[in-house]
């Protein structure tokens, strides 16, 4: 296998997991997530969203939970739809922006109530507000779309030369809704750094139907280097909140750990964080290495 000796995880727990949970979870507990996260030794982490706060009051705090956080040597991500959220982001001090598009007409008008072209006009405003706070152009439903289907790669590399003529010097290409195969990953993968060779490539995978481990492993072999994964595996769609969300970050740290893969990630600190999320929530979280802790010849005491 090609494997790296390090790979980069993002994590998105507290904007991709967050924000798709009915009930707000108070400011003070997102920000001992996020303290968790940082002290397990991740690097970057999105932590909030400068959405409206009618279309998702989860990230009403956005500005509030970035003045709490820890910030040596901490990559604050923060997700802006529209130049508003830009501005607001920059000023309470995000690290990093996060624009998003959508691959199809009709997951984006669903989505920013914009078309495609409108969203594309409306970056030069979301790169002016950047100012010098780096950007990261994030291409939703790139491997599929619930409403379109088959998604053409002529419409991932027009967001991404988009995103990268403004300025941008990473691509997040998401897969929204579970809808990738481990095939279509890697001829992506390959495809899109022959097109584009310098900006950090970033792949987002969803577990709607059990394959985004998978999926970046395919990811993995093919080139790609970072990752997006959120604690205890939450994420996804507001309005199936148990449904099987991002790849559990605890999960890829010790699978990739145990492939001699470093991740900079202490396993025992992201799996006691996981733990700590899933008592703040309440409910049985999708990660299995929470449950089962990390490959150890002590802890395997199951038969066959
Ligand atoms: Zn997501």
């Amino acid at each position: 296998m090609n494997l790296p000796a390090r790979v980069k995880l993002r994590e998105v727990a507290p904007r991709d997991g967050f924000q798709s949970l009915a009930t707000f979870i108070p400011t003070s507990r997102k920000r001992q997530i996020v303290e968790a996260v940082a002290a397990a030794g991740l690097k970057e982490i999105e932590t909030t969203s400068f959405v409206s706060p009618k279309a998702i009051p989860q990230m009403k705090d956005a500005a509030d939970l970035l003045a709490l956080v820890p910030r040596r040597g901490i990559t604050h991500a923060a997700m802006v739809p529209n130049e508003t959220g830009a501005r607001k982001a920059v000023a309470a001090g995000a690290d990093r922006l996060v624009a998003v598009i959508s691959a199809t007409g009709e997951h984006n008008r669903r989505n920013v109530r914009r078309s495609i072209d409108a969203s594309i006009a409306g970056l030069d405003a979301v790169f002016e507000a950047a100012g010098d706070t780096p950007v990261t152009g994030a291409v939703a439903v790139a491997f599929g779309c619930p409403y379109e289907g088959e998604v053409p790669i002529a419409n991932v590399f027009r967001l991404a030369t988009s995103y990268l003529t403004r300025g941008a010097d990473a691509i997040i290409l998401a897969d929204t809704t579970g809808m990738a195969s481990p095939v279509q990953v890697e001829q992506m993968v390959r495809r899109f750094q022959d097109r584009f060779p310098e900006p950090d490539l970033v792949l987002h995978f969803h577990n709607n139907r059990g394959t985004a481990m998978a999926n970046l492993l395919a990811a993995l072999t093919a080139g790609a280097r970072i990752f997006d994964t959120a604690l205890g595996g939450i994420g996804g769609c507001p309005y199936v909140p148990k449904a099987a969300g991002n790849l559990p970050t605890e999960d890829v740290v010790c699978m990739l750990e145990q492939m001699g893969i470093s991740t900079g990630i202490d396993q025992t600190a992201i799996i006691e964080a996981a733990q700590l999320l899933e008592r703040i929530l309440g409910y049985t979280l999708p990660g299995q290495a929470m449950k089962s802790g990390p490959v150890s010849c002590v802890s395997e005491r199951c038969a066959f």
